[in-house]
């Protein structure tokens, strides 16, 4: 795992490191931290066994921790009042293997069942043996990923977990298998049915580099961006609109591309491509129809994004305008053929783009959350003043907005 720091230090760092001491009396053997992910092109595809282009961004989680020596683990967190414990033994019974763990959820506070959640999948990765002498542990948990804004605050917390428990326990698992830990506990301990996309992106992650992760065979690959050097900042523009994994919208999309998937006779949309279409809108209806366009172009697009940020011709500057039109294109699609996109985010993509954003888009599952827009760094202020100035003239709650820059994976703090 890497090291290297090469953005400054998070405050969640100083954060976790002080609840620890309230919760313990003493200092925590150490602190690991993981980062938040912002998504610049890729959605919806990731469940579909397609290619994703997330990066890892600056704001991040961090847990400070310390071995305890009588088989329990305690995790505390700045979000919530109290401390959880329990014994390491009745994780199994607390989150019964591949059952949902509907019990897990009931017995402890839902935030509790993601670093819980993460210890339980690393002791099933180990021999019973093993784990059974593997010793108890305090973590205490500082963030400042801003919770269901779209930036992955959940593979945060799993990272941060994840780092620590794999470092006290010397278990010396890699970044995928943690990254995989991360996605079970979400799965499986808190029953969000979410793909690997975030966790990957948080702990793959590099400075001023994307992951690009094909989501069948987790291959991935580091794709510099180089945003800082053209003078690009990523803003964030975060509606605040709620979405919910459990309304409809999100099931429904994925019932459309399963059928749409079953009708082509691919194992996933993955293995469509756009020369198929044609006959993809002979044999399914027009919703499916669309639903399986956005796929099948966005698994496009993102291959097209790659493409455009390693051509050799980089060397002349970043394409700009290639990157912009992938991400209209991607929202536009979003709006039009995933029907996933909401008035603000659409006052959001249009607003940034009117005010001279390279490219904007929704980003995340929809619903609600955020949009993101690429800006030169001497636009930024202007581009919010607009979008904040349209979200007022159409009666719309003040959205927040902030930069992220494309940051380094989980590390080490202390
Ligand atoms: P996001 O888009 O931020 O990942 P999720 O719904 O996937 O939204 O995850 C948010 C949930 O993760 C929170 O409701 C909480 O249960 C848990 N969580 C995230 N960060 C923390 C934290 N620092 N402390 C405790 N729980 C956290
Ligand atoms: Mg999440």
């Amino acid at each position: 795992m890497t090291a290297t720091r090469t953005d400054s230090p998070s405050s969640a760092v100083a954060g976790a490191e002080d609840l620890f001491r309230t919760l313990t009396g003493s200092a925590p053997a150490g602190v690991w931290s993981a980062p938040g992910r912002a998504n610049l092109i890729g959605e919806h595809t990731d469940y579909n066994d397609g290619f994703v282009l997330p990066f890892a961004i600056q704001h991040r989680t961090a847990a400070a921790a310390r071995l305890r020596t009588d088989g329990r683990i305690r995790v505390a967190s700045t979000f919530a009042p109290e401390p959880v414990e329990v014994a390491l033994a009745d994780l199994e019974t607390l989150f019964p293997a591949g059952s949902r763990a509907a019990r897990g959820r009931d017995a402890v506070p839902e935030w509790a069942a993601y670093p819980l959640g993460v210890a339980w999948a690393l002791r099933a990765l180990v021999p019973a043996w093993v784990a059974g002498t593997l010793p108890g542990m305090d973590l205490a948990i500082a963030s400042e990923v801003p919770v269901g804004a779209g930036l992955s605050s959940s593979a945060a917390i799993e990272g941060a977990a994840g780092s620590a428990l794999n470092a006290l326990w010397g278990l010396d698992l890699d970044a995928v298998t943690l990254a995989r830990a991360g996605r079970r506990a979400e799965n499986e301990a808190v029953g969000a049915p979410t793909g690997i996309m975030d966790q990957m992106a948080s702990m793959l992650g590099q400075a001023d580099a994307a992951v690009f992760l094909d989501c069948r065979s987790l291959e991935t690959r580091s794709i510099p961006l180089g945003f800082a050097e053209a003078g690009l900042e990523v803003l964030v523009i975060d509606t605040g609109v709620k979405h919910a994994h459990s309304t409809g919208g999100y099931g429904e999309r994925r019932a459309s591309c399963e059928r749409g998937a079953a009708a082509l006779g691919v194992a996933a949309l993955r293995d469509v491509t756009p020369a198929d279409l044609p006959r993809a809108a002979e044999l399914l209806d027009p919703v499916d129809f669309r639903r399986v366009r956005h796929v099948v172009t966005e698994d496009q697009r993102v291959l097209d994004m790659v493409a455009a940020l390693t051509a050799d011709e980089r060397s002349r500057g970043l394409p700009e305008d290639v990157i912009g039109d992938l991400l209209v294109a991607s929202h536009a699609s979003l709006r039009d053929d995933f029907e996933v996109s909401i008035p603000e985010l659409d006052t959001a993509v249009d607003t940034a783009l009117a005010h001279g954003a390279i490219g904007a888009r929704m980003t995340g599952g929809g619903f609600g959350g955020a949009a993101i827009a690429l800006v030169d760094r001497t636009l930024v202020a202007a581009v919010s003043e607009a979008v904040r100035a349209a979200f007022s003239a159409r009666g719309f709650a003040e959205p927040h907005l902030f930069t992220v820059v494309p940051s380094a994976g989980p590390r080490r703090d202390a």
